[in-house]
């Protein structure tokens, strides 16, 4: 019998690719095992084991395999069946799920390593000076990384010299693979076993009677073990005895005492877990009931409840629950969310168990939850995490959270899998027989949709906490403002008046502005030409704080200009408004209080969010001037006010659910006032004060926004109640994107009808210097989605087999918004 292996590879590949193994090693292998196998030219990749079977591939060869790299599968069979679903609705290959979930260190790759070549006769004046040190360098050791000899040569480029001592037959290059995780091993120390006896631990101590110092160290030694009853690490040694590490190492060098290292998760939490969770006032616990009711025929249960209304403390006892019956609980988070603020409430009440997953957390700390969590290890039973947490290897989960879930940070759009992470939740709770709590005090159409065809249970919550009452929202016109004079700069007359009188009573503000950078765009006031990024189809914007102006999509910056580039005039103005510059106006309108800025600017760094959070909370700031960050999620005591600069530039977005997203950030910045006892009050600035969100938003009518938002999407045929693909076609040249997308619309179409869209270039077309165009379809409820997607890869692959086409990228998004 021959035996072959198929396998994932962390690549784009349509299809999985077929190895040839022994018996011995088909035996031994089980899908989820990590591989090393050749692929390409002389590259080795870790791919995963996904199925064994006797099938010879007939289009190529197959290859060995070159190594098995696990004793236990590290991925398990239902995240393969999850990674399926999401591969075949996302409409990309498992290899693109699987390098998105797997966190980079199990992807051991190959690092190429130089080794003389033995056999070669060199003669040293035929070397080049470089060349020289390399081969110099090589007598004295076997083997070389690539590193070692760029800091040999003290030069970055380094592959001519390489290539040259190839060619010359100096020495060879191998593919060695290394394993990226490496495990946090903490130093401990014990007596040595040589003197554990009474007897023989007395002749110690009389021993080292000339020695107080080393004798200190035993005895501190003896009382720390008494009294924590666990292994005691040699830097605790060293702190409570007093003695430095040298005298420790001579005690470990003379046997006295013995070292040990014991593997450590890198992110542990500090005590934590006895607080009582809270008891739930009588709204709160009927809506718990009515939650687990509907989880008794439901699978999903949308919660809707307003802002502040403790909706978190309804999911901290469904996770009791949870915990109590030994299940593992996701708690799903946009990005932006996923503060101390949370995570620190839900560590008092459930210590140890609460695993956070982070982009920010490196590798090593991935690994690390990772492993408990697929061990089903107590202290990941609880993981908070976003969009990507989905992707974990869940053993036995019982229940799925997913906060905020009207958030569009939940949808990855690039790179692939392009998955919506609110949607895909659903589908794996399924695959585990678990339940989907979806929460939102501004749920997405879909959801509310959803729930209103009785496909989700639901349940509300319509009154805030304690009955605190909602905020008091007041909407200003600014045109009136504007024609009588009553503005300075941003700022509305009334606006000033309520900050006023918030800062003399002693509360904070909240200003939000939907634009980072000081004012966007620059504009010569003679001849109206704005500078545009050499790279992308978009003006540059400026930043004030490095006199700069920037591309915020591809990065290109330059410092700012004096004249203009079309006409040479020196007459280049700022236009818009952006968080800076409403920092600085506020700088000037309050010089005596404390302002500060929260957007992608001010937050970089591992801990820059936490940093101004936690500063608003401690009162150091008076007022918070930030964009759709001050939104999600975040609990402030002391905020009374909170001030939209301007509501029109979030209406007048091109986009179909503009109005939806108006209203959900609008009402999510508003719910930040007044979360205690005190009434918040929220001024929307506008030029429209009529437009109809804005008077939902003002007198709290989700119901009303959603009927009529859905009227619309009913007569322009959009989601929720069609779906869309979109297609995306890349390329460089601008001819060659027009003939290609042409081409593929016209094939969409002859199966598609008038349900294809476009192409059409996007508002900004040209990113990173390749011409984008779009092309979009709708799907009718009716239509079939599996035999769609048919449909749409039988016409991709006719285009990737026109020549002309190949080098054209296309990028496919399911429910692209
Ligand atoms: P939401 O998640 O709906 O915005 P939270 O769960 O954050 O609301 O609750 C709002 C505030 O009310 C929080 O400060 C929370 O601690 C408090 N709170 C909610 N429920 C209770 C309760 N049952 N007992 C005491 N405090 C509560
Ligand atoms: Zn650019």
């Amino acid at each position: 019998m021959i035996y072959f292996l198929d396998v994932i590879l962390p690549i784009p590949l349509q299809k999985a690719f077929t190895y040839h193994i022994t018996e011995a090693e088909a035996q031994f292998l089980k899908p989820g095992m990590r591989v090393a196998v050749p692929f390409g030219k002389n590259k080795i990749y870790t791919a995963l084991a996904y199925s064994i079977h006797n099938n010879a591939p007939t289009a190529y060869e197959a290859k060995t395999i070159h190594q098995i790299l696990d004793e236990d599968p590290i991925v398990t069979n239902l995240q393969l069946k999850h990674w399926e679903w999401v591969a075949n609705y996302y409409m990309c290959s498992l290899g693109e799920v699987m390098r998105a979930a797997i966190p980079n260190a199990f992807i051991i790759e190959s690092e190429t390593i130089l080794v003389r070549n033995e056999s070669a006769e060199i003669s040293e004046e035929d070397l080049k000076d470089d060349e020289f040190l390399i081969y110099e360098a090589l007598q004295y050791q076997s083997s070389l990384k690539i590193e070692d000899v760029v800091s040999i040569l003290d030069k970055k480029r380094i592959l001519p010299v390489v290539n040259r001592l190839v060619e010359k037959g100096v020495l060879q290059l191998q593919e060695e693979l290394y394993e990226k995780y490496k495990p946090k091993l903490v130093r401990y120390v014990k007596l040595h076993k040589a003197h554990k006896s009474e007897e023989k631990l007395q002749e110690l101590l009389e021993l080292l009677s000339r020695a107080p110092k080393q004798r200190e160290v035993i005895l501190t030694l003896f009382t720390l073990e008494a009294s924590e009853q666990k292994p005691i690490k040699v830097s605790e040694l060293s702190e409570r005895s007093g003695a430095s590490s040298t005298i420790i190492k001579a005690l470990i060098d003379k046997s006295i005492l013995e070292e040990y290292y014991i593997q450590t998760d890198r992110v542990q939490f500090e005590g934590g877990g006895d607080e009582q969770t809270k008891e739930l006032n009588e709204v709160q616990t009927t809506a718990l009931k009515n939650i687990k009711r509907s989880f008794e025929s439901k699978s999903v249960t949308l919660l809707h409840g307003v802002t502040s209304s403790g909706k978190t403390e309804i999911y901290v006892k469904l996770i009791e629950e949870q915990l109590n019956l030994g299940k593992q609980v996701l708690y799903l988070l946009p990005e932006i969310a996923l503060t101390t603020q949370l995570v620190q409430r839900l560590q008092d009440y459930f210590g140890d168990k609460v695993a956070v997953f982070h982009s920010r957390y490196s590798n090593n700390e991935r690994v690390e939850v990772w492993q408990n969590l697929k061990n089903n290890l107590e202290k990941a039973q609880l993981v908070i995490g976003a969009r990507s947490a989905l992707l974990l290897p869940f053993s036995n989960l019982g229940l799925i959270i997913v906060d905020e879930e009207h958030e569009q940070s939940y949808k990855q759009f690039d790179p692939a899998p392009r998955y919506h992470a609110r949607d895909a939740a659903v589908v794996l709770a399924n695959i585990h027989k678990a339940k989907t709590i979806l929460g939102s005090a501004t749920p997405s159409l879909e959801s509310y949709f959803n729930a209103s065809q009785g496909k989700y249970g639901f349940v509300e919550l319509k009154t805030r906490f304690n009955n605190v009452l909602m905020p008091d929202i007041e909407l200003v016109d600014l045109a009136d403002k504007y024609k009588r004079k009553r503005m300075k700069g941003h700022f509305s007359d009334r606006l000033i008046e309520e900050m006023t009188e918030t800062l003399d009573e002693g509360f904070q503000i909240i200003l939000f502005q939907n634009r980072r950078g000081f004012s966007p765009i620059v504009e010569c006031t003679t001849c109206g030409n704005s500078p545009q990024c050499p790279n992308c189809d978009v003006s540059l914007t400026y930043h004030q704080y490095r006199d700069q102006l920037r591309c915020h999509y591809c990065g290109y910056n330059t410092v700012m200009l004096k004249n203009c580039q079309a006409c040479g005039n020196a007459t280049l103005d700022t236009k818009g408004f952006g968080t800076e510059q409403i920092e600085e106006e506020v700088k000037v309108l309050f010089p005596d209080k404390k302002v500060a800025r929260m957007d992608l600017d001010t937050t970089r760094g591992k801990h820059g969010f936490e940093k101004i959070i936690t500063k608003f909370e401690q009162r150091e700031i008076d007022i918070l001037v930030g964009t759709q960050m001050l939104t999600k999620g975040l609990d402030f005591r002391h905020v009374k006010l909170v001030g939209i600069m301007n509501a029109d530039n979030l209406l007048n977005f091109p986009d179909f659910r503009a109005h939806e997203r108006s209203y959900q950030l609008m009402t999510q910045v508003s719910g930040r006032a007044g979360r205690t006892d005190i009434r918040g009050k929220v001024l929307i600035q506008t030029y429209n004060p009529h437009h109809n969100i804005l008077q939902q938003v003002s007198t709290n009518a989700y119901k009303e926004m959603f009927a009529e938002q859905m009227n619309d999407r009913y007569n322009f045929k959009y989601p929720p109640i069609y779906r869309l693909i979109k297609i995306t076609l890349k390329h460089k040249d601008y001819n060659r994107v027009n003939l290609a997308a042409d081409w593929y619309a016209k094939s969409l179409r002859q199966v598609f009808k008038s349900n294809v869209l476009g192409p059409e270039f996007p508002p900004i077309s040209r990113i990173r210097n390749l011409f984008n165009k779009n092309i979009l379809i709708k799907i009718p409820q009716n239509q079939s989605l599996s035999k769609t997607k048919e449909a749409i890869m039988k016409i991709d692959n006719s285009f990737n087999a026109v020549k002309d086409f190949r080098s054209v990228r296309v990028v496919l998004n399911v429910d692209n918004y």
